[in-house]
């Protein structure tokens, strides 16, 4: 039976980085070599290296003064290394979720952090829109794509002060203005490749301005003189990578992605809103377009385990939502195809006519 795969993370690739990773792991570029067994300075490696980056810069039109790096230690490492580099005085955090107040938590280790509005007393269901950023700010960081919790900012805000932005769960999902960050940080097992390789973007001149001094592997400096290759970069993850950047190119870029991305999520959300078992959990003007969260309506709660399996055995895989939230996650990434979220608006339809 053909499986439908909705994990939130690490999650569905394309095919086409799928096949080519695979032949790749066989013959590598013609070397006669796996992929897994190639030093990093191989000629053919460092050509994969470079590409990628080159696709970065051109997929989201990243402007002259920034480096795009490879980094190890996932995300979370940029919850600490964001600060290391960034935080002089004062830095302004906005809460809207579990990878947001985990950012909070490490920004505290290095300066004052105003926390300027928070949805946690409401689970975080919805994105906090009434606060002002202090001017003196270093920076304002925000999570674009709140995995868990199902809430997405698809803009760029205007605070005053330059952006840090979380883009873990959207990055490549639809254009964004670069020019107004200094860093953008993207674990890369949701839109880019497996688990192994964190993505940043540095605004070059950002950089340099703190006064206390930096471990030589958390100063983003280190990575751009090296080109990411200061230490061994995950190999692997940056191959398939370059594999998933192709596509998106062949596809037609990132606009072209926000399109069939808003198609996906608004066939899913109207089966949502228009079946009587079914509910979101997100405000609707916060709903992510990556992550679609809900439950059973109050009066069919005792279905839920029952609606799980019927699911499950339909060829939905990974659906469970998040256990701080419960109920449902459809993870509805670039590469899910638009039959697998019909597939899944099918099992909910068969499931309400037993109902
Ligand atoms: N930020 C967001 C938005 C995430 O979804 C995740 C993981 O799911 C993380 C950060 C943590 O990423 P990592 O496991 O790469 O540290």
């Amino acid at each position: 039976m053909k499986k439908h795969n909705f994990y939130a993370g690490p999650s569905i690739l394309s095919e086409y980085t799928i096949k080519n990773t695979a032949a790749a792991v066989e013959n590598f570029a013609g070397t006669g070599l796996s992929i897994l067994e190639v030093s990093h300075r191989s000629k053919e490696f460092v050509a994969v290296s470079d590409e990628a980056r080159a696709l970065i810069k051109e997929l989201l039109d990243v402007p002259a003064g920034y480096e795009v790096l490879f980094l190890g230690g996932g995300a979370s490492l940029q919850f600490c290394m964001v600060p290391f580099n960034l935080l002089n005085k004062k830095a302004s955090y906005l809460d809207t979720g579990t990878w947001a107040s985990n950012a909070i938590k490490e920004a505290k280790f290095f300066g004052n952090v105003e926390v300027v509005a928070s949805s946690k007393d409401s689970n975080y269901s919805f994105i906090p829109k009434n606060f002002t950023v202090s001017p003196d700010s270093d920076y304002f960081h925000f999570t674009t794509n709140n995995t868990i919790f199902g809430t997405e900012m698809r803009y760029d805000p205007e605070v005053g002060c330059p952006l840090v932005a979380d883009m873990s769960s959207d990055i490549f999902s639809r254009p964004i203005d670069v020019s107004k960050y200094d860093v953008i940080y993207a674990g890369a097992q949701k839109n880019l490749a497996p688990a192994g390789v964190t993505l940043a973007i540095v605004r070059e001149g950002a950089l340099g301005n703190v006064e206390r001094p930096i471990p030589t592997m958390l100063d983003y400096r280190t990575h751009i003189k090296k080109e990411s290759m200061f230490n061994t970069p995950p190999v692997l993850p940056i191959f398939a990578a370059l594999q998933t950047l192709r596509w998106y190119k062949e596809l037609g870029g990132v606009a072209a992605l926000e399109k069939i991305n808003l198609e996906k999520a608004a066939i899913l959300y109207d089966e949502i809103d228009r079946n009587k078992l079914f509910k979101g959990t997100a405000a609707v003007e916060d709903r992510s377009i990556m992550n679609v969260c809900f439950v059973m309506n109050e009066e069919y709660q005792e279905l839920e385990a029952e609606f799980n399996s019927f699911a499950s055995a339909a060829g939905m895989v990974g659906i469970k939502g998040h256990r701080s939230v419960g109920g449902f996650r459809a993870s509805i990434y670039n590469a899910m195809p638009k039959s697998s979220v019909e597939a899944l608006v099918a099992t909910m339809k068969e499931f309400e006519k037993l109902h």
